[in-house]
């Protein structure tokens, strides 16, 4: 796993190469956007040899209130196991509405999603550099219907923009999909069905009619 990085596009999360680090800091401090439990634990595995990983669950998307709930439970659990704090700022429904206003058709993976996540990787930014630490990265490459490529876009931009390291990643590669399953079943965790939105519930609710 590699350091995180604000500009070359060519180091992922798989280089070797970390930067030294002073003596008394022996791991950097990276925030970890994590948008549900089952994601964050084979991510938080790959993260914890190199960094302090502190959990943010900031996902404003999520509908109803309950799965929201549910949600934060399942990644509580994973936190707790691993140690880690997590950090859970206010539920900020409003503002992702009003990002996502005029595209509620748009089918998932389109422009919704982009400025869905760039929502929640924008807050994820501002309160690591706010909060002094080294890096931030999220735990949505994890998933097989994300585009690793359009969240790398979006993380390096930001980093840009707030002079933050992200980490490059696609959590996804080496079965890593398949190992958070897995992990996820052995913790008895929560798994939803749905991306998180009221529009990928309804898509969801129609499907299985
Ligand atoms: S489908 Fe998922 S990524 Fe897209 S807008 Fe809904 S919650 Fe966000």
């Amino acid at each position: 796993m590699a350091p995180a990085r604000k500009t070359s596009p060519k180091r992922t999360e798989e280089d070797s190469s970390a930067p030294p680090l002073h003596p008394l800091q022996r791991k950097p401090f990276l925030l970890l956007h994590i948008c549900c439990g089952p994601c964050s634990t084979h991510v938080i595995d790959l993260l914890k040899d190199k960094y302090h990983p502190i959990g943010f669950f900031y996902n404003p998307n999520l509908h109803p209130k309950q799965e929201y709930f549910r949600r934060l439970e399942a990644t509580a659990q994973v936190c707790r196991q691993h140690r880690a704090a997590l950090w859970v700022p206010p539920f900020g429904e409003e503002a992702w509405l009003d990002g996502v206003k005029g595209l509620e058709g748009e089918p998932e993976g389109g422009g919704r999603c982009n400025i869905c996540i760039r929502l929640r990787l924008e807050a994820t930014a501002w309160v690591a550099k706010a909060a002094s630490l080294t890096a931030f990265a999220t735990t949505l490459t994890i998933s097989p219907r994300k585009n690793s490529h359009v969240i790398n876009a979006l993380g390096t931009d930001l980093s840009k923009s707030y002079d933050i390291s992200f980490l490059e990643a696609d959590f996804k590669k080496k079965d890593g999909f398949l190992k958070s399953v897995q992990k996820s079943k052995d913790l008895g965790l929560y798994r939803q069905d749905y991306c998180g939105c009221c529009y990928s519930m309804r898509k969801r609710e129609l499907s299985h009619q």
